[in-house]
């Protein structure tokens, strides 16, 4: 029987760590070949080509990396790939799912995986995490799902995926909503039908500079006046509850959104901010008349890396839209 192709691909990360002498911190080091080997059942599922696209630790992955990684993973499936997986690092990866979940045109299916344990550690996830990821991949049922995020035998939405434990082994949550799908038994289920995309156009500017600041009690407004001389084109404040801010937030916000697009998200962790609840100064409500756009559902993070795609395509005009589509949780 002619066996499905898939396509492999290792970024670094703990699943790809290990210490070089006793005693020393991980670091990545292991290819994806091998990792590849960590899962010989897999030989029997599909024809596999693996690649290593680098070994670094997610927190030094950039945007201009992860375009040329899916410009890799696009030529995969223009090769006949039914599907890709990314391996990489877990700290960034409720990010990079989102970023490729944004750019990611195809039927076909794109999952990201990693390990919250390093290779040479006992109990270590990663080749289970793979070989769930490949399952996953490989599903007729995982097609027009968009990127998803297989972790500890749940698969996860890549917009709504988080990383809510910093060491734990379920350290993968989607807030609200739990995962979309479960893999038991080395069978894939899903638990609810996919949900409608919006994709973008690739950015060809990339130089766009997004802030991210998140209020604090009695925090100063130093940084936050200089997002504009600073130079930057974009805002993310990960906001207090439902999007709120301080009244002498709430007036440089005015001043900056008068020149750069800001958007409010929730710093809480879990839920929507809110439209046209509260009406002090420096609710949402005043922050949505003072020119600043609320990043429903999504999370402060993901709401940076949208605004750097519109701005990247020069489609900032039409964030309204595509947070209106955040405002409310499909399926
Ligand atoms: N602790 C991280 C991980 O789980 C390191 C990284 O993100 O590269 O992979």
């Amino acid at each position: 029987m002619d066996l499905p192709k898939l396509a492999i691909a290792a970024l670094g990360g703990t699943v790809s760590m290990q210490a070089r002498n006793a005693g020393e911190g991980v670091i990545p080091t292991v290819s994806g070949e091998t990792l590849l080997a960590s899962v010989p059942q897999l030989t029997t599922l599909a024809r596999v080509t693996v690649e290593t696209l680098g070994l670094l630790p997610s927190a030094s992955l950039d945007f201009e990396l992860l375009l040329n990684v899916l410009s890799w993973a696009e030529f995969q499936i223009k090769q006949g790939a039914v599907g890709v997986v990314l391996i990489q690092g877990t700290d960034t990866l409720e990010e990079t799912a989102v970023f490729f979940d944004y750019l990611w045109p195809h039927d076909a299916p794109l999952v990201l995986t990693g390990a919250m344990r390093s290779a040479a550690q006992p109990g270590a996830e990663g080749p289970a995490n793979l070989l769930d990821a490949c399952r996953v991949a490989l599903s007729e049922n995982s097609r027009r799902r968009g990127v998803q995020v297989v972790m500890n035998g749940e698969i996860h939405q890549a917009r709504r995926v988080r990383k809510t434990d910093s060491l734990a082994l379920q350290a993968f949550t989607s807030p609200v909503v739990g995962p979309t799908g479960l893999i038991m038994e080395d069978r894939v289920h899903y638990l609810r039908a996919p949900a409608q995309r919006t994709v973008l156009p690739l950015p060809h500017q990339k130089t766009q500079k997004i802030a991210m600041l998140e209020a604090s009690l009695s925090a100063d407004t130093l940084f936050l006046e200089s997002t504009l001389t600073l130079g930057y084109d974009g805002l993310v404040i990960a906001g207090f509850g439902a999007g709120h801010v301080s009244q002498s937030w709430a007036t440089v916000i005015e001043h900056v959104a008068e020149s750069i697009p800001v958007i409010i998200a929730t710093r809480t962790g879990s839920g929507s901010t809110a439209q046209a609840s509260y009406g002090f100064h420096g609710s949402e409500m005043d922050l949505i008349r003072k020119g600043a756009s609320m990043a429903g559902f999504l999370c402060p993070r993901k709401a940076r890396v949208l605004l750097w795609l519109l701005l990247g395509c020069q489609r900032q005009h039409e964030l309204s839209r595509y947070l209106k589509d955040e405002s409310c949780i499909q399926n």
